[in-house]
């Protein structure tokens, strides 16, 4: 079962320690921003799978940031609840609109926002732990970490995994190099894009086994796309 991250913006440390406590005992990965400026960043380095988003940051709004993520296409998908400190600015907060796809008020307990941080997860992501993903003759079982072509389970590298997993979600579209290091890598890690190439070809070779390697299509002088067939 893959560990879901989730990066918990709040200014109040005593607030921020116990929220993280709660999570990581609930079996989530935690990463903590005290700022906005530290969340962006850690949006950026370590792609959260949710974000819980405090309305009164020091440095930008809980809003504001929200907005900013849900306007740039690299972060949008990423689901964010807002926590409020007062039902009054939940009703303000609701009302503008931020992008959030849920809202919480202080003081929760840890079981409503894990019971929150599920049921967002389910509705928002295409990687379920409870879903898998298939194509034509490829199935990614994203509970299992599982990857079978033709029926047949093939090995990929994590890479490998992130990529197919992405092109699958994301089929008929041409990414260039960059597009794909930014979103299977995350950005802000510096990598050549040439490192692309290689993976695209062990990710070709591995699905070429059972002759689905034409799934991944090179698009001259642009990128590569995932095209499967009766698509
Ligand atoms: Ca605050």
């Amino acid at each position: 079962m893959s560990t879901r991250r989730i990066l918990i913006v709040e200014d109040e440390q005593p607030i921020r320690e116990v929220v993280a406590f709660g999570l990581k005992r609930a079996g989530f990965s935690v990463s903590e921003a005290g700022n906005g400026v530290q969340a962006q960043a850690s949006v950026a380095n370590e792609r959260p799978d949710l974000i819980l988003m405090d309305w009164m940051l020091p440095d930008i709004s809980g809003l504001e940031l929200t907005r900013r993520l849900k306007r740039d296409e690299l972060t949008r998908e990423i689901p964010v609840i807002m926590l409020t400190a007062r039902a009054e600015e939940l009703d303000k907060v609701t009302g503008l609109e931020s992008g959030a796809d849920d809202y919480l008020t202080k003081p929760f307990s840890p079981r409503e926002l894990k019971a929150r941080i599920d049921a967002v997860l389910r509705r928002s992501s295409p990687l379920d732990e409870t879903q898998s993903l298939q194509v034509k003759g490829l199935q990614l079982d994203t509970a299992g970490h599982r990857v079978l072509a033709e029926g047949v389970e093939i090995h990929l590298g994590p890479t490998e995994y992130n990529m197919l997993s992405f092109f699958m979600t994301h089929p008929n579209r041409v990414y260039s190099r960059s597009q794909l290091l930014d979103r299977v890598w995350g950005a802000n890690v510096y990598v050549e894009e040439r490192t692309v190439d290689v993976h695209i070809r062990r990710l070709r070779k591995a699905l070429g086994s059972h002759g689905l390697d034409g799934y991944i299509q090179t698009v001259r002088s642009a990128g590569y796309r995932f095209c499967p067939p009766g698509e």
